[in-house]
């Protein structure tokens, strides 16, 4: 996927995670919540689990750099992979089991895109990921029947959401952020009970339909990777107002471990190259902070409640 490279590219120069935070106080910082030493008393709980890493195409020694990093921070990452690519990370997958859960990266509009999401099948892939640049909103009839094999499955399904990167801007292409706005999510999540929808960057700019959304639907989840957390650094606070109730009873939404923060909507996603994973772990904790978000949903949304559903 030259777009896939283009886009990290395009991301860093606009400023993206890794690159506004010296790496120093990245560890130092990340180290305080999240333990990185895995010989440390970090245990499996304390695992780091990343619903949003892509395979990278360009770096022949992908595998072997990534599990590396995710040794070295104790991270477990949904490793989606283009469809030439995943007999290699099935294989990796079973050597490294505590590193890589395997995601199939698909086009919804393939021709031959149900064939390929049973081949994924066959691979023990857990899920589809990043759906996006799509050609109709992710609810058009025709992309019904990947979902319907999806909830058949019980598969965790990563869409983009919000808005997306211009690849070119002298080339003609047929791209539109209307077709993946968050709220979409909410239909898919309803008629495909057993399926979990997450979200990538949780709906960006439309955090609230995002929120509200992942409130009504128990098997709903964003991640806040790409640019929000960039973006909001001064102003992270707001998202108390999108992510604004508490408790179960009232709301009647099952949550993970019954936990009653709204916070316990979002999971960790980084959406980085390898060296920038770090960087976003500690985007989220000022996050946290300014939320007051509490130690035990913190360590939900960076590990645990993920963890539970893929059955780490
Ligand atoms: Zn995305």
């Amino acid at each position: 996927m030259g777009s896939r490279m283009s886009r990290r590219g395009f991301l860093r120069a606009a400023g993206g995670a890794a690159t506004a935070i010296p790496l120093g106080s990245i560890a130092e910082s990340a180290s305080q919540e999240f333990p990185l030493d895995e010989h440390s008393a970090a245990s499996a709980s304390d695992r780091i689990v990343d619903i949003h890493v892509h395979f990278d195409e360009k770096n022949p020694n992908f595998i072997r750099d990534f599990v590396a990093v995710a040794k070295r921070i104790n991270l477990t990452a949904c490793l989606l992979t283009p469809y030439s690519h995943r007999v290699q990370v099935a294989e990796a997958a079973k050597q490294h089991p505590k590193q890589i859960v395997p995601f199939g990266f698909i086009d919804l509009d393939a021709t031959d895109v149900l064939s390929q999401v049973k081949d994924f099948h066959e691979l023990r892939y857990r899920g589809l990921g990043e759906l996006e640049f799509v050609k109709k909103p992710y609810v058009d009839a025709s992309y019904l029947p990947v979902y319907e094999l999806a909830n058949q499955y019980g598969w965790v399904l990563l869409f983009h959401t919000g808005i997306v990167l211009r690849r070119s801007v002298d080339q003609p292409e047929n791209v539109a952020s209307h077709r993946m706005r968050a709220f979409h999510l909410e239909e898919i999540a309803r008629r495909f009970p057993k399926l979990t929808v997450i979200g990538a960057h949780c709906g960006n700019p439309e955090y609230e339909w995002a929120a509200e959304v992942a409130r009504w639907n128990p098997n709903v989840f964003f991640d806040l990777s790409g640019s929000t957390l960039t973006k909001m650094s001064r102003r992270l606070e707001e998202f108390k107002n999108f992510f604004w109730w508490s408790g179960q009873g009232e709301w009647k939404t099952a949550t993970p471990a019954n936990d009653p923060s709204a916070f316990i909507k979002l999971v960790f996603g980084s959406d980085s190259g390898l060296d920038g994973i770090e960087g976003v772990v500690s985007q989220y904790r000022p996050l946290f902070n300014s939320c007051d978000v509490p130690g035990n949903t913190q360590q939900m949304i960076m590990g645990r409640t993920l963890a539970g559903i893929l059955r780490l």
